[in-house]
């Protein structure tokens, strides 16, 4: 039989994975603790031998969840987190050492960019590139680098880093290179295929879609040569190489820290994940409807969205994600407008901060997400004081259309 496609495998995968009574989802488990009637079984689980011990390390749910991503993105395995800032803090934090460099693309998440000057306190260099350039990243290059960072889509400016030029240079270099996919999901990137080592999502974007529950997740796609890399302690470089990576993370970053994804929300995600194709669909044709609108109207100075022929990366865009070009625009209005007023008059679009929801949500970028950072650091990410962010949703389009113009209307 022919591979079964993206859609039909997530749907499928809890009932074959062997659910109680031919439940369709697997069940939400609730308990603390799972126990044994062997002592040896106990220990053994506690020495790596899969199974469940105490829930801060995983549930059945969560590892049906973490099934699910892998298979998303034709990977090796995940790990899942209570939110992706979780994620991201303890990949950082357990692959790196004191003197240990990042090379990052400077387009970035705002919250990605703030943990980032707690890594710096930590002893850890930070080299903010632009990543769009893989030259410019190869420069940044030294002896101490351990991890090249970059996001798929950049969250709010929608730069696309050159991810296949990276994934060559990381895989010349030996270097572990991450990509945030959060804006772009499995759905519009295989990590893998441009060379990830591992990949991150935040599970309440896209993944969970209707803005109904929060997770992040690290998965490893099985390219990196974990044995190669400097930083696993002694105690994690036994058996399959291949798995070391995860469980340092695992056992420092989950175990250790704690930010454990329950299973209620493993659970809402999980079924949020059901429809990940058919919503992407719907709201990527949503938001390039929406960009060449609002890239025509006359009240509009400048759109930032991937999928319009005047985005730097237009090109590369297409052919990495497939003429589907995300659900994140940006857009600056023309200088006379002021961007709170237009805001004030969107009926249908909600002001509201988060991305990748079902429902439309806008937001002044300076003055919320980016407030923190101050001018000189916006300066440096290309945020302009009047840029809106819109997250696009799968809301009917013409409806969409209709509420910029007449929010337009009544200020001009
Ligand atoms: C939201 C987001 C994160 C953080 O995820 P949370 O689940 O909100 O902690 C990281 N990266 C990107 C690109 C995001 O949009």
């Amino acid at each position: 039989m022919a591979e079964e496609g993206f859609t039909t495998r997530i749907l499928h995968a809890d009932r074959r994975a062997g659910t109680e009574h031919g439940a369709v989802h697997k069940p939400i488990h609730t308990s603390s603790q799972y126990a044994y009637t062997d002592a040896r079984e106990l220990a053994a689980v506690f020495q790596g031998k899969p199974g469940f011990s105490y829930a801060r390390q995983g549930t059945p749910t969560t590892a049906a969840l973490e099934s699910k991503l892998t298979q998303m993105e034709g990977a090796r395995a995940s790990i899942v987190f209570a939110t992706g800032m979780a994620a991201l803090m303890a990949m950082f934090s357990t692959l790196l050492k004191a003197g240990d460099q990042v090379i990052s693309s400077r387009y970035l998440f705002g919250n990605t960019a703030s943990l980032y000057g707690t890594l710096q306190q930590l002893g850890i260099e930070v080299t903010l590139v632009d990543a769009t350039d893989t030259q410019a990243v190869a420069a940044a290059v030294t002896h101490r680098t351990r991890i090249i960072f970059v996001e798929s889509i950049a969250n709010p400016g929608t730069q696309i880093a050159d991810l296949v030029g990276i994934g060559e240079l990381a895989k010349r270099k030996g270097l572990l290179y991450v990509i945030d996919s959060t804006l772009t999901s499995p759905y519009l990137l295989q990590a893998k295929d441009v060379g990830a080592g591992l990949v991150m999502h935040s599970l309440s974007k896209h993944i969970a879609g209707h803005a109904q529950g929060l997770g992040g997740v690290l998965i490893d796609t099985g390219l990196f040569d974990w044995s190669t890399y400097d930083n696993i302690l002694p105690t994690y470089r036994k058996g399959d190489s291949a798995g070391w990576g995860l469980t340092q993370i695992k056992k420092k970053g989950l175990r250790d820290m704690g930010a454990t994804l329950a299973a209620e929300p493993a659970h809402r995600i999980a079924v949020g994940a059901e429809t990940l194709s058919l919503r992407l669909e719907k709201a990527c044709q949503n938001a390039l409807m929406l960009a060449e609108h609002l890239a025509s109207h006359p009240a509009v100075k400048t759109v930032y969205y991937p999928g319009l022929t005047s985005h730097p990366q237009h090109v590369r865009a297409a052919e990495l994600f497939g003429n589907r070009f995300g659900t994140l625009l940006s857009f600056e209005p023309q200088p006379q407008i002021d961007c709170f007023d237009l805001l004030n008059d969107l009926r249908v679009v909600i002001l509201a901060t988060h991305v990748g929801d079902t429902r439309t949500l806008a937001l002044p970028v300076a003055h919320t997400i980016y407030h923190e950072m101050g001018p000189a650091m916006r300066l440096e990410m290309s945020i302009s004081d009047h840029l809106i962010r819109v997250s696009v949703g799968i809301e009917d389009p013409q409806d969409l259309r209709n509420d910029f113009d007449q929010a337009f209307a009544k200020l001009t």
